[in-house]
């Protein structure tokens, strides 16, 4: 891949996305049960107290309760470039005001015929000359035509202006709304397609090409890039994964059949892996307002199960007239199943259709606090974790792994069909190892 040194860096939020961000966040994230020792995890007040002054300067306080995490020092990422840099004074600017001015001058750009998305970025043919066998990359360059017309097609939908305004809705509900989802949808898009790391390269078009070109199933998003590029995205991921990983996995899968139109043989399911969670929680301190919630945690692997098939996409027969149902796809913390036979009506017995039925990796490894990490004369506290798909047979006992994953009150489907009965336990479902 070739660098593009002249190209301008487009990720860099100005100021007054900042400010305008900043404003939309002063609303409280959530309602918390408190803790039992509220102290211990946010110190004294004269450490908030600092935070706060520094939050002022650098304005990065996606997360409510990880918020934290923004102080840790990162040279590489606590400068701007001089040359970069707009030294320019001005005025706060309404959010109404914003809207009004951004609209006009995307009217301004129509009526000029510029087209500010970077869509044409992505198969930019200068650089992917050489490694892409010709019929690939004209298989590629329809697949890329054809998403241009179905991009201009949901152009015609509003856009969400103010994604990060949820309009009294939780993160959870309204990033499970269609327009915000679309949006979603299209700036995870946008930042796969269009990021560029500070050398000039196309970090995921080239992560997206090296997967397929290995057959593998996943790649790795680093969060750091995420919330510089798209920091509502990553202000909503810790919040909302379950439903924020559904939509970056679709849109990974989307893009991967577009360059690959027949990858669904070698995968179904396409997996997004978050990186560099800036929070690391210990074991011990996971609590109720981590529920739910994408955290990222260290240990030492003390257990594992064996590889199990997890039902994935269950297909039912009805037993009364044979008619097959489904496909029903099971979330990981519920077990959808019919209600009733379309058929005839029948409310059950279903069974399941096992020819049908799609199964997946499934293994689950405790894992424990390192011993160094332990405070002195406490015991160990070890915690149960999911690994999915390519997740597993990734480590054996005695291994100390970084794990980032959804902290959740789990009901095992798998483990109620075999025993009959519902489990529950808080459990970490892994996202990236
Ligand atoms: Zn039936």
């Amino acid at each position: 891949m070739s660098d593009t040194p002249s190209s301008p860096a487009p990720n860099l939020p100005s100021d007054m996305d900042r400010r305008n961000f900043r404003s939309g966040m002063t609303s409280p994230v959530g309602d918390f049960e408190p803790f039992e020792d509220e102290a211990e995890i946010l110190g004294d007040t004269t450490v908030r107290e600092e935070v706060y002054d520094e939050e002022e300067a650098d304005g990065e306080e996606l997360f409510g309760d990880n918020m934290e995490a923004d102080y840790r020092p990162a040279p590489h990422l606590d400068r701007y470039d001089m040359d970069e840099l707009d030294t320019e004074e001005y005025s706060d600017i309404s959010q109404t005001d914003r809207a009004a001015a951004e609209a006009e001058m995307r009217r301004r750009d129509r009526e000029a015929g510029v087209h500010r998305d970077h869509q044409d970025l992505f198969y930019d043919k200068s650089d992917d000359e050489d490694d892409i066998p010709r019929a690939k990359r004209r298989a590629a360059e329809k697949a890329a035509e054809l998403g241009t017309e179905t991009e201009t097609d949901t152009e015609m939908v509003e856009s969400i202006e103010n994604l990060e305004d949820t309009k009294g809705h939780s993160i959870k509900e309204w990033v499970s709304m269609l327009a915000p989802r679309t949006e979603i949808s299209n700036r995870f898009n946008s930042f796969l397609r269009t990021f560029v790391d500070e050398k000039g390269h196309y970090v995921y078009r080239e992560r997206i090409r090296r997967m397929c070109e290995q057959n593998n199933s996943s790649f790795v998003v680093s969060y750091t890039d995420l919330a510089h590029n798209q920091h509502v995205l990553a202000y909503f991921l810790p919040e909302a994964p379950f439903q924020m990983l559904d939509i970056m996995d679709k849109v990974a899968k989307e893009m991967v059949l577009s360059l690959y139109p027949t990858y669904e043989r070698v995968t179904n399911e396409i997996h997004v892996r978050i990186s560099d969670l800036p929070l690391v929680e210990e074991l011990r301190t996971f609590r109720k307002l981590h529920l739910n919630q994408l955290v990222r945690t260290l240990g030492v692997v003390t257990a594992t199960t064996g590889v199990l098939p997890q039902l994935s996409v269950i297909k039912y027969d009805c037993v009364k007239c044979g008619y097959v149902l489904g496909p029903f796809v099971q979330s990981q913390n519920t077990e959808v199943k019919p209600g009733s036979c379309p058929e005839c009506q029948s409310v059950g017995p279903f069974s399941i259709n096992m020819e049908q039925t799609l199964y997946r990796n499934y293994q689950k490894i405790t894992l424990q606090e390192s011993p160094g990490r332990i405070p002195a004369g406490r015991i160990p506290r070890s915690k149960d974790c999911v690994l999915l798909a390519d997740l597993c047979d990734q480590c054996k006992p005695g291994d100390e792994i970084e794990v980032t994953g959804i902290y959740t009150n789990n009901y095992d489907g798998s483990l109620n069909t075999e025993q009959g009965f519902p489990v529950f336990a808080t459990v970490l479902i892994a996202n990236h190892l």
